[in-house]
């Protein structure tokens, strides 16, 4: 480290010409050492000293060249612990031998893949709701954007646990739990791939269904609803779990929070008509 601080002067942002600076002045040395010795004795030999300056500006190309790309591996990895620390994709790290420069790879290589993993695991836990494993309000409105960017024409469905709150206090705030755990398997495992689903807060739900109409949301939802009130798992509470839904049409990201209010307020006439079923907002 001593001789690194003392010739910080040299390039002080540019280690690597540094390098190529001391490199370049010794491999000038049998030259100079050769005029100094010209210049002691007095006896000049041209020829030898051409030859002499020709074959060190040669070899100082070559070594130089040679140096330059032997450092090259170093500023990549800096470039990549930089692009690590901003928290940017890394792509594709070189492997190197089981040299230094080999190991400074290895060792870039393994802190952008945990922090990617670390990364990643951050965003799933601030994505995920704890108790259902579904996305949560902030994860389903994440991936909604995502899918609406490609404008498709999709619709919005808030979906409520009707007398939710009489399980809780019948039965205890576990099984209202277990109630919300296996409504949100149901919803996981029998709308479409490529429908989204969150758990919007307390006991509702939304579901983001893209390409799809009103009509045909319609028809998925009621068959959801059938399916969780037959659900045998559901009803040892000594009636069925039902559901009331409200839908939206929505036809891009820039409508979303306009969309959920249409679907929450069509959800609130479900309610307000008896629950237990499903209500399309009448504004589009
Ligand atoms: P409605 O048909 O009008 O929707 O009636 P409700 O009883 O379902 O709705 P209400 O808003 O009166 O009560 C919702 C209840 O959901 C109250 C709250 O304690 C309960 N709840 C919210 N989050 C959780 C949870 O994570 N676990 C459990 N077990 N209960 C929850
Ligand atoms: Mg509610
Ligand atoms: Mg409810």
């Amino acid at each position: 480290m001593r001789f690194y601080r003392a010739t910080a002067f040299l390039f002080p942002k540019h280690y690597e010409y540094r390098i190529l600076f001391i490199c370049l002045g010794a491999v000038h040395f049998p030259l100079i050492a050769y005029i100094g010795l010209e210049v002691t004795t007095g006896q000049w030999q041209a020829a030898t000293l051409v030859v002499l300056l020709l074959a060190t500006l040669v070899a100082a190309g070559l070594g130089l060249a040679a140096i330059r790309a032997l450092l090259s591996p170093v500023s990549e990895a800096t470039e990549m612990l930089r692009a690590v620390q901003d928290g940017e994709p890394v792509g594709h790290i070189p492997r190197g031998a089981g040299d230094l420069v080999g190991r400074l790879l290895g060792s870039v290589a393994t802190a952008a893949n945990e922090s990617a993993a670390r990364i990643k695991r951050l965003v799933d836990t601030s994505e995920r709701d704890a108790l259902t494993g579904i996305r949560n309000r902030r994860g389903f409105v994440e991936s909604a954007r995502e899918v609406l960017l490609g404008n498709h024409t999709a619709v919005m469905a808030l979906i409520d646990i009707d007398h939710f709150k009489l399980i809780n206090d019948q039965f205890g705030h576990d099984a209202g739990d277990d109630v919300l755990k296996t409504i949100a398997l149901h919803l996981e495992s029998e709308l479409r791939r490529k429908d989204l689903v969150g758990r919007w807060g307390g006991e509702e739900f939304a579901v983001l269904l893209p390409d799809t109409m009103l009509d045909e949301a319609r028809l998925i939802i009621e068959r959801l609803r059938a399916s969780i009130a037959l659900d045998r798992n559901l009803d040892d509470r000594g009636w069925p779990v039902t559901l009331s839904c409200g839908l939206a049409l929505i036809r891009d990201f820039a409508q979303f929070d306009e969309a959920c209010q249409h679907a929450d307020t069509a959800l609130y006439g479900a309610k307000s008509q008896g629950r237990n079923r499903i209500h399309i907002s009448a504004t589009e």
